[in-house]
């Protein structure tokens, strides 16, 4: 009786989203939180993409889009990938979804059969290894510590690749870590899964426009595997339009057709006014998406420097995203009070209930000796979150 189905009892709940309701109950009750949970841009949608959906929506576009999103949409896509990636696609190698998590999702359901190895490294996003469970494939980890500034090398990612081996997901620039990919580093990738023809890979993109070392790369470029990339990007990040649900994915025609399949089945066509929205995202001026690069640029800075002075923590430079993951396992065995801190999960506790900070423990992205906080926030409240978490981390002892 009330029994869920198996797969559920294997899957694990998005830790991201469940700290960030934890954090906002605790604010309904009053509590003055500093929400570093989730990861989502702090900013406005642009009022011309506002204006674009007003506008869609008085003219009607209010029924059922074509399963794989709206062709002019798809032919601005394909005109992005040209213009900013320098990859030549065509609109029936475009896939529009819900999010770029249904994106990473339709792929993996398409591609990875049951037993089949998906190579996650890690950090990882929370999501993946729990979607590469739901097409009962085997997730298999291989992790890139702090030491190596969170990214594996091409000799790491040949030990894991097996016969089994169907996928390697790539975030890049990554979540939760923020680091970023070099063009050799992912050249030498590249050479390694040139060897393995039958290793598909998915680049996660969404965090492209949210780099501070220059050029966005990607792994598509190199010819020699480029067919077996799906590349997933969308607008939530870059335009600040996380609530409007709009990612894509850019593939051989065959794997996205599969997709195409699955969503037809599954969701239908994204939503037909958040699809309007993501047209003008593409096709109209690209200025503000630089104005938030630059802000989460100074933020980065910003909050680096105040966490380099937390004596205990140590702290990458993110390259990348909004995020940064210091190692904390120093403070591992301590207690204050009621509180001793055992690992990742405990000091994000300790930071909620003791700092009023909401951060996520590092388990949930495979990395137990750190821990993320996202600072897509204002200066102030970086400046103030972090004088919390060095004042409830000093009382550790
Ligand atoms: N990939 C990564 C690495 C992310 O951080 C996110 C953010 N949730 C997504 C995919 C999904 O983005 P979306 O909001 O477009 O579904
Ligand atoms: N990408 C964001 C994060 O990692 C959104 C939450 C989610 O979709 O899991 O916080």
């Amino acid at each position: 009786m009330n029994k869920l189905a198996d797969r559920l009892n294997r899957l694990s709940p998005s830790a991201t989203l469940a700290m960030s309701q934890k954090s906002q109950e605790l604010k309904a009750q009053g509590v003055d939180v500093i929400n570093m949970s989730v990861g989502e841009p702090d900013f406005n949608t642009p009022d011309t993409i506002k204006e674009a959906a007003k506008k869609a929506i008085d003219d009607n576009w209010s029924r059922y889009s074509p399963v794989p999103g709206y062709p002019t949409l798809r032919k601005a896509i394909v005109e992005k990938l040209k213009k900013e990636n320098g990859l030549e696609f065509t609109e029936s190698q475009i896939s529009v979804s819900n999010g770029a998590k249904q994106a990473v999702c339709n792929a993996i359901m398409a591609l990875v059969n049951p037993g089949d190895e998906v190579i996650v490294p890690a950090p990882f996003w929370v999501s993946y290894p729990e979607m590469v469970k739901l097409a009962d494939g085997t997730p298999v980890i291989v992790s890139a510590g702090i030491e190596q500034n969170f990214k594996i090398t091409g000799e790491q990612l040949k030990s894991v690749i097996t016969e089994k081996t169907k996928m390697l997901i790539l975030c890049s620039p990554s979540n939760p870590t923020g680091s970023v990919y070099t063009k050799a580093e992912l050249k030498e990738l590249a050479d390694v899964l040139a060897k393995h023809p039958q290793v598909y890979v998915v680049a996660d993109e969404i965090y492209e426009h949210i780099n501070y070392v220059g050029k966005h790369e990607s792994i598509a470029q190199f010819p020699e595997i480029r067919d077996r990339v799906i590349i997933v990007n969308g607008v939530s990040k870059a335009y600040a339009m996380t609530g409007w649900r709009i990612g894509y994915l850019a593939a051989a025609e065959w794997i996205v057709k599969g997709c195409n399949k699955l969503q037809g089945q599954y969701t239908s066509g994204p939503c037909s006014v958040s699809q309007m929205a993501s047209l003008e995202a593409y096709a109209g001026p690209q200025d503000d998406v630089e104005t938030m690069r630059q802000a989460f640029q100074r933020r980065r800075d910003l909050i680096v420097k105040l966490t380099k002075e937390i004596p205990g923590l140590e702290v990458n430079v993110p390259e990348g995203a909004f995020y940064l993951f210091p190692k904390c396992s120093s403070f591992y065995g301590k207690s204050y009070g009621e509180y001793t801190i055992n690992n990742s999960d405990d000091l994000a506790m300790y930071l909620l209930t003791e700092a009023h900070v909401a951060t996520v423990g590092g388990a949930s992205f495979g990395s137990p000796e750190c821990f993320r906080m996202s600072y897509a926030t204002s200066d102030e409240n970086i400046v103030e979150a972090i004088r919390r978490i060095k004042e409830a981390l000093a009382k550790l002892s």
